[in-house]
C-alpha cells in the first residue's frame, strides 16, 4: 500500500471542556451484542431505503456525515474520511443495510464495530491535539483493537501510517481481508496483545484504543512521541464507569483530560 501525503486541511473547532457526564449521556460505541443481533433482523433506515439508493452510493454516506455534523462533529478531515469509507464493506452482508445508521453492529466473537458518532468523537479529539492541528494530519498512528478494520481505514486517510493491533486472530484475519487492496494509506495489521503497544515502530504521533481497561498501559505512554496525543476509554473510579481519556505528552510530562462518558468493550490481556 503506497504512502499518502496529508490529504485534508485541518479546520478544527475548539475542544470541548473536559467534563464527566451522567449515565444518561454515556456514549455507547458498543452496545450488547444480543441487541445488535436482534436489530439486524429489523428493517433498515427508511430514509436510506425510500431514496432507493444502493449502499455503494456516496449519497448514503453523505447522509451519515450530515447527521454527524448536526450532532456537533466539526472536524472536516474526519467528516471527509467518513464520507469516503464504505462502512457496509466492513460488516456481514446481513447487516449491511444498517451500516450507515448510528449504531454498533456485531463483528463476531462477542465484539462490535463501534458506533460512527463515537468513532467520530474520538478521531476529532485525536485531531485536535497540538501536533495534529499543526501538521494537518495524525502522523504515525497506533491503533489498539483493529476489530473489523473500519476505524483503521478511516485512520489511513487521516495519517501518514497506521499500525493496528488486534488480540483475536479471527478478527485480525477478517480486518486483513477487508483491507486487502485498500487503496489509500500505509496500513500494517499486527496480531498481538495491544497492551504492549508495538515497540519496533514507535514512536507514534497519535494513539487510539477501541477497548478500555482499569489502567493505561505504560507502553502506550512510552511509545507516544513528544507532542503526541493518545485517546482511549478508561475506567473512571469517580463515576464507576468509563470515560474518554485524552493524554498529551510534552517534554515536561503528560497532561490528562477526561471527556465523555463511554461504554467500550474491555481491554484484555494476551492473544486468543
Ligand atoms: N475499531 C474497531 C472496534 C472493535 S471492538 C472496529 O471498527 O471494528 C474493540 C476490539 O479491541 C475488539 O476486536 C477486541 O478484540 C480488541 N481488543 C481488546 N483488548 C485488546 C488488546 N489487549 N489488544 C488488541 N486488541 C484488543
Amino acid at each position: 500500500m503506497s504512502k499518502p501525503g496529508p490529504r485534508f486541511p485541518a479546520r478544527l473547532g475548539p475542544l470541548q471542556p473536559a467534563s464527566k457526564t451522567g449515565s444518561a449521556s454515556v456514549l455507547r460505541p458498543q452496545r450488547p451484542v444480543h441487541e445488535a443481533a436482534r436489530d439486524a433482523t429489523r428493517r433498515s433506515d427508511p430514509g436510506t431505503r425510500s431514496a432507493g439508493l444502493g449502499l455503494d452510493s456516496q449519497a448514503v454516506r453523505l447522509r451519515m456525515v450530515a447527521r454527524l455534523r448536526a450532532d456537533g462533529v466539526r472536524c472536516e478531515p474526519v467528516l471527509q474520511a467518513f464520507a469516503s469509507v464504505e462502512r457496509h464493506r466492513f460488516v456481514d452482508t446481513a447487516l449491511a443495510t444498517q451500516a450507515y445508521e448510528d449504531t454498533s453492529l456485531p463483528i463476531g466473537l462477542g465484539q462490535t464495530i463501534s458506533k460512527p458518532s463515537v468513532v467520530a468523537r474520538m478521531l476529532s479529539l485525536l485531531f485536535a491535539g497540538e501536533g495534529a492541528s499543526a501538521r494537518g494530519h495524525l502522523g504515525r498512528v497506533l491503533e489498539i483493537g483493529t476489530g473489523c478494520g473500519y476505524q483503521t481505514a478511516l485512520l489511513a486517510l487521516l495519517s501518514t501510517r497506521v499500525l493496528s493491533i488486534e488480540r483475536l486472530k479471527p478478527l485480525h484475519d477478517k480486518a486483513r481481508a477487508h483491507l486487502a487492496g485498500w487503496p489509500q494509506g500505509d496500513v500494517r495489521l499486527v496480531y498481538a496483545d495491544g497492551r504492549q503497544g508495538h515497540g519496533p515502530s514507535a514512536p507514534y504521533d497519535s494513539i487510539v484504543a477501541a477497548a478500555g481497561g482499569d489502567d493505561l498501559p505504560a507502553a502506550w505512554i512510552d511509545q507516544l512521541a513528544m507532542g503526541g496525543r493518545l485517546v482511549a476509554p478508561m475506567h473512571d473510579a469517580a463515576s464507576g464507569g468509563q470515560v474518554l481519556l485524552v493524554l498529551d505528552k510534552h517534554a515536561g510530562g503528560v497532561r490528562r483530560q477526561l471527556h465523555d462518558a463511554v461504554h467500550f468493550v474491555p481491554l484484555k490481556s494476551g492473544t486468543a
